[in-house]
């Protein structure tokens, strides 16, 4: 027994010194990409240098499909007068599941709805109203269908006049590609903050979940609405209240109704959706958003393969969450939120 003690009580040693260490990313970085501020935080074996590549691999995603760079795949696609562009695997998968979510939201995710973006300002800062006729020109160019993708051959075209941007679903994707990597890599502990899409791998070091704050949108994001708790997921916000702005005491935001080429107006001042695919949260926070709540709910309820929950903020200041959060979600003190059921 006895000779054996000093080798269990350096073991234990070690144990807790690996324990402690535990606490802290083992790296972790800031980077301005896709028009935003990300925070990577890496945790375990090797964490700086993977760190490091996620960061990489943003910056690449970036450069395929910064719409306004004339370097990029998207960019590409919008100015090849309707000819077939090549693409990337990346921007042919993202594309791939991106229009089979604008299909199943019946068009209220809709990629082409960049001419509406436009003509408000939002891609320039000069913001303006248009005028109805503008608007209503504008409505006809706005139809995912006529994108045509071949996935196969990794290439796609437009026709000419139209155009499409994927700021509704780059940093879902982009969440979800660095979030398989990391796993692929043996990192089991990882939480990338890619401008207010959250992406989890696995839990804390210490094996609880992550606890992620929820901004509250009638104080412009300045205070919690509540806290999630997720392991492995992915926390997607869209919101009227992150770019927007105010003529003549109306607020004009950067997400657009494809039915009327103007800022979605369905009673929503938030959507958060948290589920396992990044790609889906973030088509859907945009898509529902669009929707408003009764039809949002209405979507839940028929698409139970999709796993997500939600949490829907009205512009009135009620929120609605989904069943599945009643035991992850903590609303801030005060706060009632009514539940949606299946
Ligand atoms: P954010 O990028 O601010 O987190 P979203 O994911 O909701 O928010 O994406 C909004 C962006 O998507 C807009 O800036 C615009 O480029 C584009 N967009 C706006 N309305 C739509 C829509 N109905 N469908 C698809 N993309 C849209
Ligand atoms: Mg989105």
């Amino acid at each position: 027994m006895r000779k054996h003690a000093p080798a269990a009580l350096a073991l234990a040693a070690a144990l807790l010194l690996a324990g402690c260490a535990q606490e802290q990313p083992s790296a972790s970085s800031q980077i301005f990409a896709m028009d935003t501020v990300m925070s990577l935080e890496v945790y375990g074996d090797g964490a700086e240098e993977r760190a490091a590549q996620a960061a990489e691999t943003i910056y690449r995603l970036e450069d395929l499909w910064d719409v306004t760079d004339e370097g990029s795949e998207i960019w590409a696609l919008d100015h090849s007068g309707g000819a077939w562009v090549d693409l990337s695997p990346e921007t042919a998968e993202l594309l791939d599941q991106a229009l089979a979510l604008c299909a199943l939201t019946d068009g209220a995710l809709d990629l082409t709805a960049y001419p509406a973006v436009r003509a408000w300002g939002f891609t320039t800062g000069d913001y303006r109203v248009p005028a109805r006729e503008e608007l209503e020109a504008l409505v006809p160019l706005i139809d995912y269908t006529r994108l045509e993708l071949d996935a196969a051959g990794a290439r796609a075209r437009l026709p000419e006049g139209m155009e499409l941007d994927l700021g509704a679903v780059a940093k879902g994707y982009a969440g979800a590609l660095l979030a398989r990597q990391l796993r692929e890599a043996g990192t089991a502990s990882a939480l990338l903050s890619l401008g207010g899409n959250i992406q989890a791998v696995g839990a804390r070091p210490d094996g609880s979940p992550w606890r992620i704050a929820i901004q509250d949108p009638a104080q412009d994001g300045q205070a919690a609405l509540g806290v999630v708790e997720i392991v492995d997921q992915a926390v997607v916000t869209s919101g009227g209240y992150q770019r927007y702005f105010e003529e003549d005491g109306t607020r004009y935001w950067h997400i657009m109704d494809p039915d009327t080429a103007a800022p979605a107006r369905g009673g929503l001042s938030s959507v958060t959706v948290i589920g396992a695919d990044g790609t889906v949260c973030d088509a859907l926070s945009t898509a529902l958003f669009v929707m408003g709540a009764e039809r949002a709910a209405d979507f839940w309820r028929d698409h139970p393969e999709l796993e997500v929950e939600l949490i829907l903020t009205a512009e009135d200041g009620s929120v609605q969450i989904t069943q599945g959060l009643e035991d992850c979600f903590e609303p801030a003190q005060g706060l009632e939120a009514a539940v949606i059921a299946p």
